[in-house]
């Protein structure tokens, strides 16, 4: 039976990432501190005699005992809002939980992906987004704190696979959505989502002419798990090219849950990409990966599940 260590495991995706990795056979070692991730995401897993769950902030040097097969890196805040509160531990998480967790793969002789992201292309001028685009972001402005940490963590999963010959993959996530969202984490999905049942106006950052590709959660992980088990070293998009703009997603948020609560004009936050889809001919040619789950039937998924916290 192979191990495989989820740093993060409690959060939105590296939770439905153990779930996949538990259903496929493997024995899971997941650590959170809870910062951003929550207990409820894994609940179901209690007396799973597979899953092993340790309380520890990762960016702090950490230990897990015996064989070790495939180390996933997910551990990091990841919406705006976090950026703005916990911006010390977004640093934290890109770099010193990078390296640590990089570390343990290196004394376990483990494979070890990071979940890098789409704001390594900041405000992109290439679009669609291609892996060898080398993005245009800012150093000092308020996504920095995380553009600039999963910048650096890209840079070191490369240093230690040069130097060290660990066997490293890297997956770049575009925007993704499904049950295990937090309903305040300010991101659109949950936000209009959870305006819309509780009778509010959506709230239309800017113009809302901006865009963004919206990837269902089920289809992201297959990508992570097909990635870790290629041999591709270069960094992969994971991502659903079906790109809309914030004014469309609201459209269909409020068609999808047949409210006319109306929309907001917002100010735009500062350094807020204006477009962002991803060009997946890497991932379709090396993992023989694209996405399967429709907006539809994903949306309507991720609303069922904002209703058991929402009224
Ligand atoms: N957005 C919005 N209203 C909200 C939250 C977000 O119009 O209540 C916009 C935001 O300005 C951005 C897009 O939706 O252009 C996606 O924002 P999100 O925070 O989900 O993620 P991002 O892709 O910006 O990291």
């Amino acid at each position: 039976m192979k191990t495989a260590v989820v740093t993060g495991g409690a959060g939105f995706v590296p939770s439905h990432l153990v779930d996949r990795l538990l259903a496929d056979g493997l024995r899971v070692v997941a650590l959170d501190n809870f910062i951003t991730g929550h207990k409820r995401n894994i609940a179901h897993l209690e007396g799973n005699e597979n899953f092993i769950f340790r309380e520890a902030d990762v960016s702090e040097p950490f230990e897990v005992e015996g064989e070790v097969d495939y180390v996933f890196h997910m551990a990091s805040p990841a919406s705006p809002i976090d950026y703005v509160q916990v911006p010390i531990e977004t640093l934290k998480a890109g770099s010193y939980a990078t390296h640590n967790s990089l570390d343990l793969a290196l004394r376990k002789k483990a494979r070890f992906l990071m979940a890098s992201t789409s704001e390594v292309y900041g405000d992109p001028e290439v679009h669609p987004q291609t892996e060898d685009y080398q993005g245009n972001v800012s150093t000092t402005g308020p996504r920095s704190c995380y553009d600039e940490a999963k910048r650096y963590a890209e840079a070191a999963v490369m240093a230690y696979h040069r130097h060290h010959g660990v066997e490293t993959r890297i997956v770049r996530i575009f925007n993704t959505y499904g049950p295990r969202m937090r309903l305040d984490d300010g991101r659109v999905v949950p936000a209009f989502i959870g305006q819309a049942l509780e009778g509010k106006p959506l709230t239309i950052f800017g113009d809302g002419a901006q865009t963004r590709s919206f990837c269902y959660v089920s289809d992201l992980v297959e990508g992570i798990w097909r990635l870790m088990q290629s041999d591709c070293l270069q960094p992969v998009n994971i991502g659903n090219p079906h790109e809309m703009s914030i004014k469309e997603f609201a459209e269909a948020i409020a068609a999808a849950t047949g409210t006319q609560t109306g929309m907001k004009g917002c100010p735009l936050p500062e350094d807020d990409p204006k477009v962002r889809r991803p060009d997946i001919g890497r991932a379709r040619e090396v993992l023989d990966w694209e996405p399967v789950v429709s907006f539809d039937d994903g949306i309507r998924k991720t609303i069922d599940y904002f209703k058991e916290f929402v009224g």
